[in-house]
Order: C-alpha cells, then structure tokens, then sequence
C-alpha cells in the first residue's frame, strides 16, 4: 500500500501545476481575520483579500509533520483541487502561498459552516432540505467518481454550506485523503476517522468508490436521527459496530420522515462494497424526489446513458483530469 500511495503522489508530482504556489507575503495580499477550523495538521482562518474586498478561507499546511516532509502531499492535495475545478460541488481554489513552515491554500469561503451542525442538533432540517442536500452531496460525489477520485474522508465536518440563513448549497472541502483510483493495482490504506469509515477500510480490503457511499449513508442517517449510527463508547466499540453494521432504524426519528428515507440508508450501510449503489444509482432513489420544490430529476445528458438508464449530472464544461 505504501508503495501505491508513493505512485499516486508521484504522479501528483508529474503534472505542471496550474495554480502557482507563491512566496511572497500573504500580508501583503490579505487580511486575516479569525479561525474557522482546525484539524491535526491544518488550521483555517477567514481572510479578506485587499484588493477585492472578497472573502477567502485560507488553509495553513504543516510542511513538516511527525518529523516528515509533507509538501508532496500538500502538492496532491492541490491537484486533486484542481482537477475538480468544474465541480460545483467542490470548493474552488483561488491561490497557494509558501512560507518557511506553512503551505496556504486560498479557498473559496464557505460561509454556512459544516453540515455537522445539523447532524447532532435536536432540531432536524425539514425532510425536503436533508434530501436537496443529499442531491448536491451526491452530485458533488458523483462528478468526482467519474474522474476516478475517491474522497476517502467523507464526514459531516468535510461538508459545507455556501449560506446558513437560507439554508444554502453544498461544498465539499478536505481533499488531504483524497486518492486516485489507478489502474496500475488496489488501492488499501487505513485511513479516515473510526465512526465514518467503511468497513472495507477496517479489513484492509481494497478500497473503491463505494468507500465514498457508505460515508454518504452515515452523514445521511445523522442528518435525519441526529446522532451517529455506529459511535460507541471508545475505538473499538466503534469499529465493531461497523464491521457487523449494527444500526438502529428504530430510531424515533424515523416516524418523522418518509419510510424511504431508511430504504436509501439501507442501500448504503450495506458490508460488501459491491452490493452498494453506486453514487448515479443513490441520485435515482425516489427518496430524494418526492418532495418539492426542483423535484425533477436530472435529465440524461448522453445517448449511452440515456440507453444505460442512468442519471447525467456532469456539466459539460466538466473535464476528466488525466493525471495529478
Ligand atoms: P483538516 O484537513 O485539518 O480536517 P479541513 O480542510 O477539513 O482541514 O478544514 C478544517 C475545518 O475548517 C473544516 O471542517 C471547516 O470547519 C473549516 N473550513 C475548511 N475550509 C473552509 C472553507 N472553504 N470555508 C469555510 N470554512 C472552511
Ligand atoms: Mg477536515
């Protein structure tokens, strides 16, 4: 595994970079002006860049951690950004700076904040809102699947919104797991955070799109229950209720919505990776259309997916990247 993962930064390394990381002052250019997320080797602060007056979300990378040299994995990070330019879905990447320690990534702002938040709050969103947001996150899903990019780090913190009041669109960020599914071999890794990890990932099984689709069936049951299936009391409760797929459809929650809202979790939180649909199939379940408003379903875009019966979601503008 350690050697694909090298084959995939190398490649990552191959490409001539379109975004410049630059060395100058981010001073100079934008003005910081509080924090909006930290994980183990990032810190996110909101910014405003001088010239503009735009606001940006600036992602400072640790170039060094655990006593590693962690530029060429900051470096895929930014390829696989750039290689989901066209997807909507996908937070944009405006400029990268470099300092003695830090890469900045400048990332359009997401100012909603994090789906989490109305994944452990006592108040659900309305049914019609978790099902318009299931879409986008499918959409988003869907675009980068076709690219042959895992996300790999699916979770309620990683999805964002544009607004929060209204309730605005979908952004998915933290692409620092992010993978390339070769063709030259499996891909395994342990990788991901206990309670959103598959159970393929906990066997050290190869990994496929179909990780992505079981995240999306954990962030989907939170946004209706408001509580994570599979958390236990430490680590390895947590692992056993995922490798035995021990969920509570019981959940008073669920008299709230439409029954098929726990058909299309059962569809996800499924053990073998093979059995589960794929993200097209996910965005056909008639869970995610019954409830207005825009309740059409996309149209197929292409005669061999019209013929093959399934969904077309990508703009046409969208490009499949061949390398990062
Ligand atoms: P990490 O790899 O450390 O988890 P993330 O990219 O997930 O870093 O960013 C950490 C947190 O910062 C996110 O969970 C989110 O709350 C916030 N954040 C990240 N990117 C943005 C953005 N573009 N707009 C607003 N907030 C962001
Ligand atoms: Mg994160």
């Amino acid at each position: 595994p350690g050697a694909l993962l090298r084959a995939g930064l190398g490649q990552a390394l191959q490409r001539a970079g379109r975004t410049p990381i630059r060395t100058e002052p981010l001073d100079n250019l934008y003005e910081m002006t509080g924090q909006l997320g930290r994980g183990k080797f990032a810190v996110v602060k909101k910014c405003v860049e001088k010239a503009t007056g735009k606001e940006f979300a600036a992602k400072f990378l640790r170039k060094h951690r655990r006593g590693r040299d962690s530029r060429a994995e900051i470096v895929h990070e930014m390829a696989v950004l750039e290689a989901a330019r066209n997807n909507p879905r996908v937070v944009n990447l405006h400029a990268a700076f470099e300092t003695d320690h830090n890469i900045i990534l400048l990332l359009e702002y997401a100012a909603g904040g994090e789906i989490f938040d109305h994944c452990v709050s006592d108040e659900p969103l309305p049914e019609r809102q978790i099902t318009r947001l299931i879409r986008q996150m499918l959409e988003g899903v869907h675009l980068l699947h076709q690219c042959s990019v895992v996300h790999l780090d699916l979770k309620p913190q990683n999805i964002l919104l544009t607004s929060l009041s209204p309730l605005g669109d979908i952004k998915l960020v933290d692409f620092g797991l992010a993978r390339r599914l070769g063709t030259m071999g499996e891909l395994r890794e342990i990788l991901g955070t206990p309670e959103y990890v598959a159970p393929e990932i906990l066997n050290y099984e190869p990994i496929t799109t179909a990780t992505d689709l079981w995240s999306v069936g954990v962030i989907t049951y939170m946004l209706v229950v408001g509580e994570s299936p599979f958390l236990g009391e430490n680590k390895q409760e947590t692992f056993l209720n995922v490798s035995q797929v021990n969920v509570d459809y019981c959940r008073d929650a669920f008299s709230l919505v439409s029954e098929l809202a726990v058909d299309f979790i059962r569809k996800l939180l499924v053990k073998a990776p093979e059995d589960r649909p794929t993200a097209a199939d996910c965005l056909t379940h008639p869970w995610l259309w019954q409830l207005g408003p825009e309740s059409d379903p996309p149209t197929p875009r292409t005669p061999r997916e019209r013929s093959a019966g399934k969904w077309a979601l990508p703009p046409e503008d969208f490009e499949d990247k061949e390398n990062f």
